[in-house]
């Protein structure tokens, strides 16, 4: 028997193995401190050399058994986790790029890290340039400078569903020598492992479907550990020459190209900014992804009925969901999603403004939120809620339409969405 585990095992058993005696269950380690005997010891911890817990802002144990347990779903070599996905992105991309430097990003991302990177970070003095998702090689390769550290994309993006295709970005980013970094919070690692697509990196929102429930905002990273720092020593010298705060201590020689991204964001990153996840939500979080195998078969199964519904509506114009056949992002789903996407689809009605409100009235299944990717079906009609203050044309410049729908399918019973949203388009 193989000592690799399946997906749905992992899910289930990763990241925690009780010994003889010890509670079956993740502990919560509720505890913002920890003890030891010794000065001695404690100065050990404090310049990475020994490994042990002393502040919960840092590093907390019941924290690890799931960052450890993403670690194995993503098939990454060391994960943490932080307190909201927006918090995990930033660290993605702080980590290796400071003032100064340069990011490439998908401009389909998340309106969240879009703001996040656009404004906030700009602040901050680093640059994005963004782009299409369908851009050409050629294209691509004149973005770089020499002051590029990374590439973003989505595997799936919130909200407009194209599919990224990953080998193609870690490819040029790869020529280039700066990694790829993904966030892979609409597939999971269930449905897409992009590691082993050729991404350095992944981010996730686990307030997503990862929990599923609704009930905790949070966030992690994983890393690939198959970068190589130490060729490109010039490009990130926070990871290959001396940190001072540590004694001097070189993150890629200490704690191998396995190590490194991670250590160095924990003990810099969470140090100075503090965007832990608590212990009673990575509590939580660990719940979600006890049954996220099982879930998203059935998001899946759902968001496809539901699109096929859709597609065959008189009402409906169109659908984007890329389990379907003639989709624009088919062929890259069948390559990178073969097991499906996620729950997640966008529809536009036919008509006005006014009759995309109609329907969303209507609804009684389906929950108005702006929340996605949660076991109760919910959705949103941004031209009436996130984007009501833009008219017609403003919506359209920034890619939605003023019919334009986002449904988020739960784990309900298929036919009761699909009834739902048939008395409600019967109103228009
Ligand atoms: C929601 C979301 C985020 C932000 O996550 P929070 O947990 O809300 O901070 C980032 N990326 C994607 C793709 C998301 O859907």
């Amino acid at each position: 028997m193989s000592d690799k585990k399946r997906i749905e095992t992992i899910c289930v058993q990763g990241g925690y193995t009780p010994k003889n005696g010890e509670p079956r269950q993740i502990p919560v380690y509720q505890s913002t401190t920890f003890k030891y005997d010794t000065s001695e010891y404690m100065g050990k911890l404090f310049d990475l050399e020994a490994s042990g817990y002393f502040y919960t802002r840092l590093q907390n144990p019941t924290n690890d058994y799931v960052a450890a347990k993403l670690c194995e779903l993503e098939g990454g070599t060391a994960a943490m986790l932080t307190s909201s996905g927006q918090a995990a992105n930033f660290y993605s991309i702080f980590n290796i790029a400071n003032c100064g430097d340069h990011v490439i990003a998908m401009t389909t991302i998340y309106g969240g890290t879009f703001n996040l990177f656009d404004v906030t970070m700009r602040k901050m003095g680093i640059e994005f340039t963004f782009v299409k998702p369908d851009i050409t090689e050629e294209e691509l390769d004149k973005l770089f400078r020499p002051n590029t550290k990374a590439v973003f994309g989505e595997t799936i993006a919130n909200p407009a569903c194209v599919v990224l295709d990953i080998e193609f970005f870690a490819k040029v980013a790869h020529k280039h020598g700066v990694p790829l970094i993904i966030d892979n919070t609409f597939a999971t690692p269930v449905n897409c492992r992009p590691i082993e697509w050729g991404a350095d990196i992944v981010t996730h929102s686990t307030t997503k479907y990862i929990d599923g429930h609704g009930v905790s905002v949070g966030g992690a990273i994983i890393d690939g550990g198959k970068f190589d720092w130490n060729k490109y020593e010039d490009k990130y010298p926070g990871l290959t020459t001396p940190d001072d705060s540590y004694h001097g201590v070189v993150y890629t020689e200490r704690f191998g190209l396995g190590g490194a991204f991670i250590t160095k964001a924990t003990a810099q990153l969470m140090r100075d900014f503090g965007s832990i996840q608590s212990p009673q939500h990575a509590f939580y979080i660990n719940l979600g992804l006890e049954s996220l195998h099982v879930r998203m078969k059935r998001h899946c199964e759902n968001g496809l009925a539901v699109a096929k519904f859709l597609k065959n509506h008189p009402k409906v114009k169109c659908v984007t969901y890329c389990g379907l056949e003639g989709d624009a992002g088919y062929e890259l789903g069948k390559k990178y999603l073969p097991n499906g996407s996620c729950g997640v689809l966008c529809f536009e009605v036919k008509g006005t403004r006014k009759d995309a409100e109609t329907l969303m009235k209507n609804l009684k299944v389906a929950a108005i939120e702006t929340h996605v990717a949660d076991a109760r079906t919910c959705c949103l009609h941004p031209a009436s809620a996130t984007h009501r203050q833009m008219n017609d044309e403003q919506l359209i410049a920034c890619g939605i339409t003023p019919t334009l729908i986002r449904y988020s399918c739960g784990i309900e019973n298929a036919q009761d969405l699909i009834d739902d949203l048939s008395q409600a388009l019967d109103k228009i």
